[in-house]
């Protein structure tokens, strides 16, 4: 995971990652140490030292995150939201099993906010988080896959309110993490996939801030997690 610009920019890569297998997923794990609850952490567990201290590898999350010299910055956000858009896919689809209908007939993140998806009319929908998972990658995929939105030929110019779409594409992905985070922590912990979880939540609230592509009311229920992430891992 931690090559997330391994990833090849192209079409194929796209329209390849909804069936990607957990087995996929490789990396170094790191084991827990110290994992004892503390009672005002009850509720936030991936603030747990234990946890929250790993990560898959000792990476510069910020440097990683910067406008290579040379590049032109359109092109590094569309192949960057690639990356995280298969990675957090990726990891999505690995904790399906424990997201469903029954388990989540609503879409819940920090704090225990409620997440409505919006139909195409604009109207706020309720729905079950596997739907609105759904929905967010779905939606995702196909601005990914529109040559009018992300051009792959080269010397394409991107088009007016690109920044704005790949903003819309972060708040989605953002909350896919989020409801990892506030609903199904123990669930990743049981797959051993907390350093996984907390090397990609890292490296994509950077590259967010990075740009301003997160809105900080979004991002602000898990800013006790991004400040600790900070603190342990430099960002
Ligand atoms: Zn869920």
């Amino acid at each position: 995971m931690g090559g997330c610009h391994s990833y090849a920019r192209t079409r194929k890569a796209v329209a390849s990652t909804k069936r990607v297998e957990f087995s996929e997923i490789d990396g170094h794990k790191l084991k827990n140490n110290n994992t004892q609850a503390v009672p005002c952490l009850e509720e936030k567990p991936y603030l747990l030292q234990g946890y929250v201290s790993e990560c898959i590898a000792n990476m510069d999350i910020r440097t990683l995150s910067v406008l290579p010299a040379g590049l032109n910055e359109a092109e590094w956000m569309a192949s960057n939201t690639i990356a995280f858009f298969k990675n957090i896919n990726l990891l999505s689809s690995a904790l399906s099993d424990f997201c469903t209908t029954k388990t989540c007939p609503t879409t819940r993140g920090p704090g225990d906010v409620t997440y409505y998806w919006s139909d195409e009319q604009g109207k706020k929908v309720k729905c079950s988080a596997p739907l609105y998972t759904d929905y967010s990658m779905s939606y995702i995929q196909e601005l990914l896959m529109d040559e009018d939105v992300f051009p792959t030929g080269a010397g394409t110019a991107f088009p007016k309110g690109y920044v704005f779409l790949v903003q819309r594409i972060f708040l989605y992905l953002f909350r896919t993490l989020a409801h990892l985070y506030w609903v199904h922590f123990w669930d990743v912990v049981q797959m051993d996939m907390h350093p996984h979880l907390n090397t990609l939540f890292a490296h994509f609230v950077a590259f967010g801030q990075q740009f301003q592509l997160l809105e900080p009311a979004e991002t602000a229920p898990l800013e006790d997690l991004i400040s600790a992430l900070g603190s342990y891992h430099g960002f």
